[in-house]
């Protein structure tokens, strides 16, 4: 078993942020690179985005990007070695793939992110990740999460 490359997929919730001690960890122990990645949802795909939107999206992506760009930047790795990645789309479809793409030994995540509710025991990414992911996948939950 080598945990060469760890796959931290970032929402930027707090448990997100929580769970990044372990990436971190975990990297000094294997020596690992930890692969940073942010998915910024499709626009298109979503019920808001008419056809007044349409128009602006390629500006919006843009900045999205570059802003997602900047904060997996600016997350505290210390000495740990990084790869950044901005994808657009379904988050899970996007974690998965970029696991599967960049053969990634183990994805480590938050059981929640920014979604409203809290009662379920993982959000809807985390359980799909779980269930589709080919390697192991460790969800890390905040403890004042606990009811
Ligand atoms: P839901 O989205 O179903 O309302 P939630 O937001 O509480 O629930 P998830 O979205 O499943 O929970 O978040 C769990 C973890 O998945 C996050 O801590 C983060 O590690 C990862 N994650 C969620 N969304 C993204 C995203 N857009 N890009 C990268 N990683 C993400
Ligand atoms: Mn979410």
């Amino acid at each position: 078993m080598n945990f060469a490359r760890i796959l931290f997929p970032t929402d930027f919730s707090k448990t997100a942020q929580h769970a990044l001690g372990y990436a971190r960890d975990l990297a000094e122990r294997y020596d690992a690179v930890v692969h940073l990645l942010h998915v910024v949802r499709d626009p298109m795909s979503q019920g808001w985005a008419g056809d007044a939107v349409g128009v602006m999206v390629p500006d919006l992506l843009t900045t999205w990007r570059n802003d997602a760009e900047r904060r997996l930047r600016e997350l505290p790795l210390g000495g740990t070695r990084t790869a950044c990645a901005v994808r657009v789309g379904h988050p899970f479809v996007e974690i998965i793939r970029y696991a599967t793409d960049n053969e990634i030994d183990l994805i480590v995540m938050g059981t929640h992110g920014l979604g409203p509710v809290e009662q379920m025991l993982l959000g809807s990414v985390a359980e799909r990740v779980v269930r589709k992911a080919s390697c192991p996948v460790l969800t890390v939950r905040r403890l004042d999460h606990t009811p």
